[in-house]
C-alpha cells in the first residue's frame, strides 16, 4: 500500500498561486458543453471515508487574481459559459467561494 501510494506524491508540493491561465483560447468550445475550472484543490476536512483530504492534497485555495483571470479567460471565448468546478470541496468557505464567482466591479462584489 506504502508503495502505491508513493506512486501518487509528485515530485514537489504544488503551490496553486503559480497556476498558469489553461489556453482556453486553443478550444473550439462549438464542441464542449462545458468547461472546466479548479479554484481549490484538496479539503481541509478529515471524512472517514473520503480521500480528498489525504490523497489528492493538503487543502490550497486558488488565489483570487487567479481565478478570475481564469474566468475572464473563459468570458473572452465563451460570454455565457456553463462551468463545471474540478474542486474537491469548493465552499469550505463559503465567503471565499463567493469572492471567486463574482467579478469585480459587479454589484455583488
Ligand atoms: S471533500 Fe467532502 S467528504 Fe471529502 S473530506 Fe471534505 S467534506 Fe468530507
Amino acid at each position: 500500500m506504502h508503495t502505491l501510494y508513493s506512486s501518487f506524491i509528485g515530485p514537489r508540493r504544488v503551490d496553486l498561486a503559480e497556476a498558469r491561465v489553461p489556453r482556453y483560447d486553443l478550444l473550439d468550445v462549438t464542441r464542449d458543453n462545458r468547461l472546466t475550472l479548479q479554484t481549490a484543490r484538496g479539503c481541509p476536512l478529515d471524512c472517514a471515508f473520503c480521500g480528498a483530504s489525504r490523497l489528492i492534497s493538503s487543502y490550497k485555495m486558488k488565489p483570487l487574481d487567479q481565478v478570475r483571470a481564469e474566468i475572464e479567460a473563459i468570458l473572452d471565448i465563451w460570454p455565457r459559459p456553463f462551468l463545471e468546478l474540478a474542486d474537491d470541496n469548493t465552499f469550505v468557505s463559503k465567503s471565499w467561494a463567493r469572492k471567486a464567482g463574482t467579478r469585480p466591479g459587479s454589484r455583488r462584489s
